[in-house]
């Protein structure tokens, strides 16, 4: 469905991604674990459009699309810096990319309407971003990523600056969401745990390589390296 085929990328002399392979099966949730500066932001960004692989190629159902810009892949983001329009209510940012796509006013209503109450949000439309929690600012930035109807839904750590609690509610509230309505889904993380509950495959990268794939039983009892078995927190 989607395929990483070889994928290098360098800034100068710097290696951020080396060889990565990846085949992405529809509606797969994958978690990208992996120590800070593994390069699994990079991987995402390559995987939006909004970076360009020094080498390789993207697949997408075997079509090349490796240079196709971001509007051109239907994929939604929601990322940690990716922050909402502050000088928009919640409603706006929800409708903001559905925009010029040729949708009448009421079509735009309805969607953002159905994308609020997917993430249980109706009723804080007219807030401004500043009078939302961080929780409820991240479930605006998923519904505004899922309006879209997009193919892939990249999420870069989206749960990291969020206490226990409201993390725990919207882990399940992504999972729930991901199941039905059959997105394929790729999650970075480097909470283990969070991939270990979430994810239909772990991919666990180190120094800009994949190290290990596999289901998080098959990484959990099966770690390949001390790295892997360390790094998930494997007891062996
Ligand atoms: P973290 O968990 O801390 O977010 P990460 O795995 O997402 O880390 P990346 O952001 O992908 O890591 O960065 C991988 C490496 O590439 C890092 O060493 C980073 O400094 C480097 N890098 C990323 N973007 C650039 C850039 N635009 N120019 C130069 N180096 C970069
Ligand atoms: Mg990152």
């Amino acid at each position: 469905y989607l395929t990483l085929d070889g994928i290098d990328k360098l800034f100068g002399s710097f290696t951020a991604l080396k060889n990565i392979r990846l085949d992405i099966r529809k509606n797969e949730f994958i978690c990208l674990l992996g120590p800070s500066g593994c390069g699994k932001s990079t991987l995402l960004r390559i995987i939006a459009g909004l970076e360009k692989p020094t080498k390789g190629r993207l697949l997408r159902d075997g079509q090349d699309i490796t240079s196709f810009s971001p509007a051109g892949r239907n994929i939604g983001m929601v990322f940690q810096s990716y922050a909402l329009f502050p000088n928009l209510t919640a409603f706006q940012n929800v409708a903001y990319g559905l925009q010029g796509k040729g949708f009448s006013r009421k079509e735009i209503e309805e969607k953002v309407k159905e994308g609020l109450s997917l993430v249980d949000l109706e009723n804080v439309h007219a807030k401004y971003p500043a009078q939302l929690s961080g929780g409820q600012q991240q479930r605006i930035a998923l519904a505004r990523a899922i309006v879209l109807s997009p193919d892939f839904l990249l999420l870069d750590e989206p749960l990291s600056a969020l206490d226990a609690k409201v993390r725990e509610k919207l882990r399940e509230d992504i999972c729930e969401l991901q199941e039905r309505l059959g997105i394929t889904t790729i999650m970075v993380t480097h909470d283990q745990e969070e991939a270990l509950t979430m994810a239909d495959r772990i991919v666990v990268m180190k120094n800009a390589e994949i190290v290990q794939t596999g289901t998080p039983q098959e990484i959990y009892e099966q770690p390949n390296t001390p790295f892997v078995a360390d790094f998930i927190g494997a007891i062996n």
